[in-house]
């Protein structure tokens, strides 16, 4: 799947807007954390808007929509995480003096050729929890040898 690059100053200024989908085949990073054998069933929905002076700077406001299916880290068994995220930018050439860590806004550099599914895929990987957990009671805990693999597992880990 060719990833969507856009200019991301001119869809800002003309407030244009563009939806899409992006497949596991689009994102390499995220499937290292999903249920390999549930890649089909990841599914991920955008819509980007432009706005030319929300913020007082051209801006994008972007809303992503996934179905994520990962892996229980209590019982191991599969889960699906659904999550909708929504998140403002402003485009400019250089990061707005004014921009002190306001938590609801982000900076991006206006660029002619921003990959659009990076973006998205670097937003759920921030999202997705560290150690997903079902939201219910889990079944009885498997201990079996040769659990499925999961990469969360490592990084469980690596954050005590
Ligand atoms: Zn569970």
């Amino acid at each position: 799947m060719k990833p969507t690059v856009i200019n991301n100053l001119e869809i800002a200024k003309k407030q244009e807007s563009l939806t899409g989908k992006i497949t596991a085949k689009g994102c390499d990073r995220l499937i290292e954390g999903i249920d390999r054998t549930k890649q089909d069933d990841l599914d991920i929905n955008y819509q980007l808007s432009g706005h030319a002076s929300t913020f007082h700077l051209p801006s994008l406001h972007l809303t992503v929509s996934a179905s994520l299916p990962l892996v229980c880290q209590r019982c191991l068994e599969a889960m699906q995480l659904d999550v909708t995220l929504s998140f403002d930018y402003v485009i400019s050439e250089e990061e707005p003096a004014s921009f002190d860590g306001d938590d609801d806004v982000d900076w991006i550099e206006a660029s002619r050729e921003m990959n659009l599914n990076e973006l998205i895929e670097d937003e759920l990987l921030i999202a997705i929890p560290l150690a997903p957990t079902h939201d219910h009671a889990c079944k009885p805990l498997k201990l079996e040898s040769g659990e499925k693999h999961n990469p969360f597992a490592a990084l469980k880990d690596l954050v005590k």
